[in-house]
């Protein structure tokens, strides 16, 4: 089996393909293709969940990622043993049914394009609001910390633990402890609803701006290293992503976010409309 070519970052949710092989999860089956729109969950970073739909007319009782070692023994999600996109893997998108299918057999696949859309509303809009949350946290900082796209000290990428897109929406944690203050955050006084406020004017304008969103895809395989862009006003915003989005700012009509400190544990829930 060779690496699954995948369609979604252009937006597809529908296919037609080839079994080329099967790979058991659990009890059930992984139908690999040769092509699919379907997005899995991703085993290294699982932020966006997995695409629902059906395979041949089957449900997809849940899509997962796959890596066959180069001796041919095949990994399931959470028990790969290498990180995303390691050299010498084949990487596959797994199709999890109740029923096997024949390798050579061509299949309809039809992703559920209703939960698809909320899942890349709510992904753009999870970007967004960490771009947002970096501008209304950068003059906190002590020391020069590595930027983002827009030349703000990236304070997602240096405290992000977590990130989980759900329809419409994101749940994203940062750890604010001894390492970040290492790195010359100190998060004394940080008034969770201040910052959301100025996060959320900035997501107001950005919104207003109709910006283009696009992805950048380097070669067509699972593991491809893609990137989101996104045009704002203020210059060009990139950050490396495996997941699917919506084409401009303008389609998310309201993005909003709302800010808990607990512990050292600042959680930012996004929402959009
Ligand atoms: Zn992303």
């Amino acid at each position: 089996m060779r690496s699954t070519v995948v369609t979604f970052p252009s937006g597809r949710t529908s296919g037609r393909s080839r079994i080329a092989g099967v790979v058991p999860v659990g009890d059930r089956h992984g139908l690999a293709v040769a092509e699919t729109p379907f997005h899995p969950l991703d085993h290294t970073w699982p932020d966006q969940p997995a695409d629902r739909g059906t395979i041949a007319g089957m449900p997809v009782l849940d899509c997962v990622t796959g890596a066959l070692s180069s001796s041919g023994e095949a990994f399931v999600g959470g028990d790969i043993p290498v990180r995303r996109g390691a050299e010498g893997w084949e990487w596959l998108v797994l199709h999890v049914t109740s029923e096997p299918l024949p390798v050579g057999a061509e299949v309809e696949l039809a992703v559920d394009a209703g939960f698809r859309a909320g899942l890349s509303a709510g992904h753009t809009a999870c970007h967004l609001a960490a771009l947002a949350l970096n501008a209304a946290l950068a003059d906190r900082w002590r020391k020069e910390p590595a930027l983002d796209g827009l030349g703000r000290p990236d304070f997602d990428q240096a405290a992000i633990t977590s990130s989980r897109i759900v329809p419409y929406g994101s749940v994203d944690v940062y750890r604010l402890g001894k390492s970040l203050r290492k790195k010359g955050f100190p998060a004394e006084g940080l008034d969770p609803a201040q910052v959301a406020r100025r996060v959320n004017e900035q997501l107001a304008a950005w919104v207003a701006a109709g910006a283009p969103v696009a992805i950048d895809v380097p070669g067509p395989e699972l593991t491809a290293r893609r990137t989101w862009r996104c045009s704002l006003p203020e210059g060009e915003a990139s950050i490396p992503c495996g997941g699917t989005h919506v084409r401009g700012t303008g389609e998310l009509g309201r993005i909003e976010v709302s800010l808990t400190l607990e512990e050292a544990a600042l959680t930012m829930r996004t929402t959009c409309a």
